[in-house]
């Protein structure tokens, strides 16, 4: 930050206190289940970012998943600066759109048509909406700990049983609402067949993140998704991979290309707006001609397709390219083998999942395969590995059950680093 007095991170942390609900604008900023302060992050630069205190630390946040070039990168500050010159939102379709859009599809093909949002929430809430019109159904399926955004019918809880219909998983969600969900366990191919004999014809869609990466990081079992498309397929229900994380992370086309299964429509968010607000939905192009104004699905954005963001996030996209996800997957393996090492070497009981240049490491073993097992992690100990951490420079995400996300900017010398602090952590 360039400002001539700074103040300091306590005191910035009180005002915000008073400001904000535990202080942040999202709350798993507030850093409450490591049982540390907030942090005021001032800027970032590269693989890393600096406190308010003036303080470096080696970043694994990733700003929850788009910086996958790194923090500031010149390419996508000057396209952002270029845009910017042009003024702000116009109010009508931008260049900037139609060359985002284009270069989405080309590395997404089952995306023929696609309409941008402003986050994540947004796109799943509306893809929802659209599978619902498409189908005449009323009901969705998620996988409990699946992370849809905070829209009431998926802020749910599991029900009862297997298969039942859920409960509302926040406050000020109504009942009738959390009904229309139904939640079972992630990689359970019998529990969704199940879901779909006990409501014969009801199920609109099912929702799930081809890498679950909210419960900590849990691959899908060799199979899974696959049976996901064939059960959908029989059921005549739409299947919708909530790609926000993975899109354009673990592979250049995403989940769907790196496990070849297609969904009948997708969800996208963070790299695809290179840092800047963003979400999108898409699919078979039938479907989406039911979105307004060439439907009935009504949808709509004040901000959406911001030229800021459409800049922000071609820039990023065009740095992407099979070589670059090469150098991701292989910074991955080695922070990967290193951890175990370390982990290993400090008679630690934890396990690493991975998937490219996303990674857990759960305090548990052996690997959790959904979020039953996720949540017998020991959080206490993550929370200490954390701490120790932190206090040595690497910034993890503040919870057993965040992704950590690997950048291009993370090189082997940051990477050592990582290692070095891990033997250290996982000792204390
Ligand atoms: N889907 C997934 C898989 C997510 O991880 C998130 C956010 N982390 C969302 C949807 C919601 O996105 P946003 O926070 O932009 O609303």
């Amino acid at each position: 930050m360039t400002t001539a007095t700074r103040v300091a991170q306590a005191e910035l942390v009180r005002r915000a206190l008073g400001l904000f609900p535990g202080g942040v604008n999202s709350p798993v900023r507030a850093f409450r289940s490591v049982g540390r302060p907030p942090l005021v992050l001032a800027r970032g630069d590269g693989a890393r970012v600096q406190d308010a205190d003036g303080r470096w630390y080696i970043d694994y946040i990733g700003a929850w998943g788009p910086a996958i070039l790194g923090h500031a990168d010149a390419d996508v500050i000057a396209a952002i600066r270029d845009a910017a010159l042009d003024g702000l939102a116009l109010g009508a379709t931008s260049p900037r759109e139609i060359e985002l859009g284009g270069l989405i599809r080309e590395r997404m093909p089952s995306v023929e048509r696609l309409r941008f949002t402003s986050s994540g929430t947004e796109a799943v809430m509306s893809a929802l909406r659209l599978a619902r019109a498409a189908t005449g159904r009323d009901l969705v399926l998620k996988f409990a700990g699946g992370y849809h955004g905070h829209s009431d019918s998926l802020l749910v809880k599991a029900g009862s049983g297997l298969a039942t219909l859920a409960l509302p998983g926040s406050a000020g969600v109504p009942a009738a609402i959390a009904g229309s969900t139904i939640v079972v366990e992630y990689n359970d191919l019998d529990a969704v067949d199940e879901a779909f004999h006990r409501h014969p014809g009801r199920v609109a869609a099912v929702i799930v993140e081809p890498v679950a990466a909210n419960v900590g990081v849990i691959p899908p079992a060799p199979g899974f998704l696959a049976g996901l498309r064939e059960l959908t397929t029989e059921a005549g229900t739409l299947l919708v991979f909530d790609e926000v994380i993975t899109g354009f992370r673990i592979a250049r086309g995403g989940a769907q290309a790196r496990y070849g299964v297609t969904p009948d429509l997708t969800t996208l968010g963070k790299i695809i707006g290179g840092g800047m607000p963003v979400g999108a939905y898409g699919g078979r192009a039938e479907l989406m001609s039911l979105v307004a104004p060439d439907g009935p699905v009504y949808q709509a954005g004040t901000l959406s397709g911001h030229p800021l963001t459409m800049a922000a996030g071609a820039a990023t996209l065009a740095r992407l390219s099979d070589a670059r996800y090469d150098a991701l997957e292989m910074t991955g393996a080695a922070l990967e083998r290193g951890l175990a090492e370390a982990a290993h070497d400090a008679h630690r009981d934890v396990a690493i999942t991975r998937v490219g240049s996303l990674l857990t490491v759960f305090f548990r073993s052996p690997s959790p395969v959904n979020a039953v097992q996720a949540m017998t992690a020991d959080r206490d100990a993550f929370a200490r590995f954390f701490g120790a951490m932190l206090d040595q420079g690497l910034l993890l995400p503040p919870s057993q059950f965040e992704a950590w996300f690997v950048s291009l900017a993370h090189d082997d010398e940051l990477i050592a680093q990582t290692i070095e602090a891990a033997r250290a952590a996982f000792r204390a």
